[in-house]
């Protein structure tokens, strides 16, 4: 059996959480979180890194400190996942869905300026696949209008777009750590915040509406409710899961992207010939090999390859049944302009096995299935 994902484990997690338990220090802001916070901090250049319990929640936390307000507009790509969507509609706005890319399957950067209104507040950029959106187009037109823009870097970790991390270039960026994504603490991930002036804020939302970041760091005698807020603070054990993993990111990283490159070499030979499609990286962008795809012809195709793969053991996913044509999405959202890609390309992608420590013959034997498949059809 050749399965989809394999949650990351390097060695270390175990003795990480068992200092954790000995430091007696088991809820949030412990030390690990600190290390974490502080790697995150060192490797992306962001003034703030703050660790939550989801990317999740790392988006409401963006969407509340854009001071969404019901009745407000945010634009977003349709292909992606709920909670890009969700963090903006929990504060009341609406979402304004723009088509999308077919080479890299991000939002598609000229279509969004028709579709800002005079209640638009905020962009949501997707870095689908760990491949960055066209950053600089996207923040001259919300540097134009006025806009906050909140970065879905939840596949992105150590992408770069023109030399910038990905999740570093608008006001915020929300990683991801949940298991299915490259560095993992099983539930969790980061907000990363652009400026020092939000920071202060970000930090207070965190913890419940209170300044009890100051009063921990002694800047304060006593703490108490400032602002609104909730609990998005993730517990010591998870974070040190999570610093056992960053310490070992290269390695990972490293791991993941051999895969890719030999399924993109392997492939390469049924895309020239126009059976399948390969992932575009544009040139501005280094990857973190966060997923491989390939597009077959259409949806039926996708499906009988699907269940040809199946039925050798292999698992292959696809995902992302578009926002705009979902029951929610439909309620809560419209889509601006003319749908040419989102739900086309989005029944043609195909996900392949790939997680750290795959190994060359798991990558091989797919693509040999693959292979046949379409010497077959
Ligand atoms: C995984 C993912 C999320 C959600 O991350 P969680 O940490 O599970 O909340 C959000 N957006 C995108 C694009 C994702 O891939």
């Amino acid at each position: 059996m050749i399965h989809f994902n394999i949650p990351p484990h390097v060695g270390g997690e175990e003795e990480y959480i068992s200092q954790a338990i000995a430091n007696r220090k088991i809820c949030g802001d412990g030390e690990f979180t600190k290390r974490c916070s502080a790697w995150l901090e060192e490797q992306t250049g962001a003034k703030r890194a703050l660790l939550t319990t989801s990317c999740t929640h790392a988006l409401e936390m963006g969407a509340l400190l854009c001071d969404i307000k019901p009745g407000d507009e945010v634009i977003l790509p349709s292909y992606t996942f709920v909670s890009t969507a969700n963090a903006f509609v929990l504060r009341g706005a609406t979402c304004v869905f723009v088509d999308i890319r077919p080479d890299t399957m991000n939002i598609d950067e000229t279509l969004i300026e028709a579709a800002i209104t005079d209640r638009t507040r905020a962009i949501a950029p997707v870095h689908y696949a760990g491949v960055a959106c066209e950053m600089d187009t996207i923040m001259d037109i919300a540097n134009r209008h006025g806009l906050m823009v909140v970065e879905d870097a939840a596949q992105a970790i150590t992408s770069t777009y023109k030399g910038k991390p990905a999740g570093t270039i608008g006001d915020f960026g929300c990683l991801s750590f949940h298991e299915t994504k490259n560095i993992s603490m099983g539930e969790g991930g980061a907000l990363l915040v652009r400026d020092a002036k939000m920071a202060e804020r970000a930090e207070i939302i965190r913890e419940k509406g209170t300044n009890r970041s100051k009063f921990f760091r002694g800047e304060i005698d006593k703490y108490t409710w400032v602002d609104e807020g909730s609990s998005y603070l993730p517990s010591e054990l998870n974070a040190a899961y999570l610093f056992a993993q960053l310490e070992n990111a290269n390695k990972i990283q490293a791991s993941r992207l051999a895969a890719w490159d030999r399924y993109f070499a392997n492939l390469s030979p049924l895309a020239e010939v126009g059976r399948i499609e390969l992932p575009h990286v544009p040139e501005e962008c280094t990857h973190n090999a966060h997923m491989f795809y390939l597009k077959a012809a259409d949806l039926e195709e996708r499906s009988a390859l699907i269940a040809y793969l199946k039925a050798r053991d292999i698992s292959s996913v696809f995902h992302y049944i578009p926002l705009h044509s979902s029951p929610a999405g439909r309620a809560l959202g419209r889509f601006s302009g003319e749908d040419r890609y989102t739900t086309r390309e989005s029944e043609r992608l195909l996900r392949l096995p790939l997680w750290y420590g795959i190994g060359e013959e798991q990558v091989d034997t797919v693509c040999e299935a693959i292979a046949t498949f379409y010497q077959q059809s």
